[in-house]
């Protein structure tokens, strides 16, 4: 995912996350281990995971999330938090996965931090958060042309973050289901990504 420009200012964490989520069968929790770094503050981190949580729970997804012996579970996603990220690292991108390959994510915390005002950042980590574990969960590196899973955020996206409206299509919580259904198919399995090919691909931002 990408941030195209900087922005603004507008009120964080409002009412809007209210906004109906699905009612269907539970899936599986799904564990995701966060890094902690210094420069990430623990409320910072805090509000961006419970933020998370609620958007994901809009596509029918519940994260655990976890630490300590937890994270060598198989089904654990694990999220870095990074800083000091090379100009030349997939410019303009705040964060990046390779679905299918590794259940990793990278943030790039620095460039979290100089898009958006420090009052902004967990609500900016949050939806960096989504957008990345729904790559993970999907299997793959698509995008949508609209919402949470669009390729390029515009200030528009950023401002509709910010009032709650920046939410999945219908194909994405289709999708997220169907790769929920593969992904514990796979967990299952008895050789679940031990002998995969090294990246082959370009990865998924
Ligand atoms: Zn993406």
């Amino acid at each position: 995912m990408k941030a195209a420009v900087v922005l603004f200012s507008v009120p964080i964490l409002g009412a809007a996350m209210s906004a109906s989520s699905p009612s269907r069968t539970r899936a599986p929790e799904v564990p995701v281990c966060l890094d902690r770094i210094a420069q990430a503050s623990t409320s910072v981190t805090y509000l961006a995971q419970a933020e998370a949580s609620k958007l994901l729970s809009r596509a029918a997804i519940q994260v655990e999330w976890t630490h300590g012996r937890s994270c060598q579970s198989g089904a654990a996603i694990h999220v870095h938090l990074t800083v000091q990220t090379p100009d030349n690292l997939l410019p303009g991108a705040l964060a990046f996965c390779q679905p299918a390959i590794r259940d990793d994510i990278r943030i790039l915390y620095d460039r979290v931090q100089s898009t958006v005002s420090p009052a902004h950042e967990p609500h900016l980590l949050a939806y960096v958060l989504v957008h990345e574990i729904v790559h993970i969960l999907e299997g793959e590196a698509r995008h949508s042309s609209t919402g949470i899973m669009k390729a390029e955020w515009t200030p528009e996206d950023y401002a509709a973050m910010a009032s709650g409206k920046l939410t999945f299509t219908a194909e994405d919580v289709e999708l997220v289901r169907n790769g929920m259904i593969d992904r514990q198919a796979s967990l299952n399995a008895p050789a679940h990504k031990e002998h995969t090919e090294p990246p082959q691909s370009e990865p998924a931002y």
